[in-house]
């Protein structure tokens, strides 16, 4: 791991979808790893690809299909362990964790915002006792990156994980208290395994569907995937050129 003066070498990018990994793999002409050449257990449905971009070696990983039923493994638990493997294996300077999340209107997010998570909560672990509903629903910072944001222009706000893509009441209730402004199913599983780790992390989100708007949130997820992936791609690409010599201290 590179120290926090010398420059970043090593970029480890985890996203949960196969059509939001595909721009990113053509853009940085990353090669899938084959499978005797690969880090990952036997067995293991993760995918990795990877590449050197400029000064960077950059390794895309995503958690793959499930072995069952054949779509993107999406959700806290495979973004955690791939995560968690990709770490100790790859031993990256710094985690992008890029994806698509939901977003809220009345905290100002629109169809095609590209958003840099504050903060990072789960909204679906209700657990009543003191203390554990803290680590339940409790908000934790993230890594922040003052420069990346007023250089890139991002939009900054708290971002609120759980394993579904509609929202109980239960979860609404969360996620008003923790002040989300955007809402996924990985950020803060991703968080979890890099805070473990020391490794620094950032949350790049393209909002696909207004959770507080009128339209049902699968139907708007599904319309604007493929649009709203290119302005994530576009951000992660930017990000990447501005990480590109620098060290960690100056994100
Ligand atoms: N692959 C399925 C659905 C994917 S689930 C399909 O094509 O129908 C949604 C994915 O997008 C997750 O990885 C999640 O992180 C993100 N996402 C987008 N909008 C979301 C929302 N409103 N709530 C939670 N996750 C959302």
């Amino acid at each position: 791991m590179a120290s926090e003066a010398g420059p970043i070498s090593k970029v480890l990018i985890v996203v949960a979808m196969q059509t939001e990994a595909m721009p990113l793999v053509s853009k940085f002409k990353l090669v899938e790893a084959p499978a005797h050449e690969s880090t990952f257990p036997k067995g293991a449905p993760w995918v990795r690809y990877h590449g050197n971009y400029k000064d960077l070696h950059i390794d895309l990983v995503l958690p793959g299909k499930d072995a069952v039923f054949g779509v993107d493994s999406v959700g806290t638990v495979s973004a955690a362990l791939v995560t968690s493997f990709s770490i100790q294996t790859l031993k990256p300077d710094l985690i992008i964790n890029a994806g698509t999340a939901g977003g809220f209107k009345a905290k100002g997010a629109s169809i095609g915002d590209v958003f840099l998570a504050s903060d990072v909560a789960f909204h679906d672990r209700r657990i009543p006792i003191p203390v554990f509903d803290m680590y339940g629903t409790g908000a934790r910072k993230t890594f922040t990156a003052p420069n990346i944001l007023k250089e890139l222009n991002l939009k900054v706000g708290k971002l609120s994980t759980g394993d579904s893509l509609d929202m109980s009441p239960h979860d609404e209730e969360v996620i008003l208290s923790n002040d989300a402004t955007i809402k996924d199913m990985e950020g803060a599983a991703v968080a979890y395994v890099a805070d473990m780790f020391s490794t620094p992390a950032i949350f790049v989100k393209a909002v696909t569907d207004i959770v507080d708007g009128e339209k049902p949130t699968s139907e708007e997820f599904l319309q604007n995937l493929i649009a709203v992936t290119a302005a994530l791609d576009l951000a992660v690409t930017r990000v990447v050129e501005f990480i590109s010599g620098k060290s960690i201290s100056d994100l």
